[in-house]
């Protein structure tokens, strides 16, 4: 199909902010993700201790399961009303400190020390700030970002990963003239020319 349609498509952060304050979350699912589950060995590829990362990480669940394994999780969220919903569902102590190199940036870290989430724009940070990534869990991510910014939030991941690397990448396949997304339609030949 052509994506011509949702190509145009902005959704600012006001909206997304939006959707948290009004509950209009349907993006958010209680269980964890199926497709985590069924490849979650080739996430890891028989590693332990590896640090995962969740861009655009709302309050997914699969980080809680994640950080359970003995994982160290970084997500980033610009909705700091997700990343505290995130902690207090789980029942999870933390402490809330500046990011000195964003400005207007938090990150919220667990108690326990294995869970960092960054409220603020992905496009804010750099492997300078977070460090690079093992794996990657992006679901409801790419798909999330708008179409005209694609290009820089491949490239921002690409840098985020270390060479030895896994990324999963979850999209959806639909006719794009007939929803606005977001999800946004993500056609399998723009995966490979972002990714390669
Ligand atoms: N990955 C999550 C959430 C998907 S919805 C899940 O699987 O449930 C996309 C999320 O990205 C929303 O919570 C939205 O608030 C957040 N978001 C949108 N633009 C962002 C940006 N530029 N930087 C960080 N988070 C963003």
């Amino acid at each position: 199909s052509d994506v011509g349609s949702q190509k145009e498509r902005v959704v600012t952060e006001e909206e997304w902010l939006q959707k948290w304050e009004m509950g209009n979350i349907g993006f958010h699912k209680e269980q964890r993700h199926p497709l985590l589950q069924k490849y979650l060995d080739v996430l890891l590829n028989g590693r332990s201790g590896l640090r995962i990362f969740f861009p655009l990480c709302g309050k997914a669940v699969e980080m809680k399961w994640l950080a359970d394994m003995g994982h160290s999780i970084v997500g980033v969220e610009i909705s700091e009303q997700a990343v505290k919903e995130f902690f207090s569902e789980h029942s999870l102590p933390y402490c809330e400190e500046p990011v000195p190199e964003i400005s207007g940036a938090k990150m919220f870290q667990s108690t326990s020390g294995n869970i960092s989430l960054y409220c603020c724009s992905i496009y804010d940070l750099s492997s300078s700030i977070v460090g690079k990534f093992d794996g990657v869990w992006d679901r409801g991510a790419l798909v999330a970002v708008n179409p005209c910014d694609r290009q820089r939030y491949a490239s921002l991941m690409i840098n985020l990963v270390e060479k030895n690397s896994s990324y999963l990448l979850v999209t959806v396949s639909y006719d794009p003239d007939k929803h606005k997304g977001p999800p946004f339609y993500v056609p399998e030949s723009e995966i490979q020319s972002l990714f390669g």
